[in-house]
């Protein structure tokens, strides 16, 4: 298996250990499916990943596993995951391993996505709040000329960051926001998502 399919698997693994931790978060401030919906879809992805052929380039995979999200999760965040992998897909065409540079602009690209997909933005109370300053840390460390892992490191801190900070704020977008005041203190189920496959990744490339 190619290093980046082992990769995608890793993040699969983190989301499906994770399924009761992020249902349980969407039980406060939503419908209680959230890890239901994002272990559906990676069970899909691991299973299409199994059957794929190895000479497949880092692009081509992310495309399947975009398509496969797309198709098998439902909710607001299968849609939004899969066109932020999707446009991450663009930068990463052709290409079999990644530099922080490429890795940079896969991430512009997938926020850029979730952006005009779901109409939000950062301070909302949805996983922006996590994925955005993850990319900002990320870009630090690459200014100051740190190695992708430690990058991977700082963003992955950011993230967690970000998801402490969902707690702080009122949800305006997605269903949660059909709360009101009192998403107050929530934790927002999708920002933990997107940190729990940072950090996936980081655990990952770090073994
Ligand atoms: P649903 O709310 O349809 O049941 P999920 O429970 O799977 O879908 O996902 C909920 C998560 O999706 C939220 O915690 C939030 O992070 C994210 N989300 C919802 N709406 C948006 C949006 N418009 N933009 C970005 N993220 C969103
Ligand atoms: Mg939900
Ligand atoms: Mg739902």
């Amino acid at each position: 298996m190619s290093k980046h399919v082992a990769a995608i698997i890793a993040i699969g693994q983190a989301i499906i250990t994770n399924k009761e931790y992020l249902t349980e978060l969407d039980r406060e401030i939503g419908d209680a499916d959230h890890g239901i919906n994002m272990a559906k879809g990676f069970e899909a992805v691991i299973h299409k990943l199994s059957g794929l052929d190895e000479d497949k380039d880092v692009g081509f995979v992310l495309k399947t596993v975009a398509m496969t999200l797309i198709s098998s999760v439902g909710g607001a965040a299968g849609p939004l995951y899969g066109t932020a992998i999707l446009r991450a897909a663009v930068p990463a065409a052709g290409k079999f391993e990644l530099d922080a540079m490429t890795v940079q602009a896969m991430w512009e690209a997938a926020i850029t996505g979730i952006k005009e997909r779901g109409k939000a933005s950062r301070g909302e109370k949805t996983m922006l709040d996590a994925l955005e300053p993850a990319l900002e840390a990320f870009s630090v460390g690459i200014r100051d000329g740190k190695r992708l892992l430690d990058c991977l490191n700082l963003a992955s801190m950011a993230a967690q960051n970000g998801v402490e900070y969902t707690k702080t704020i009122v949800a305006t977008k997605g269903r949660a926001s059909y709360l009101g005041e009192r998403s107050l203190g929530h934790q927002d189920p999708g920002a933990t998502s997107s940190f729990i496959m940072i950090k996936a990744l980081l655990d990952f490339f770090r073994s």
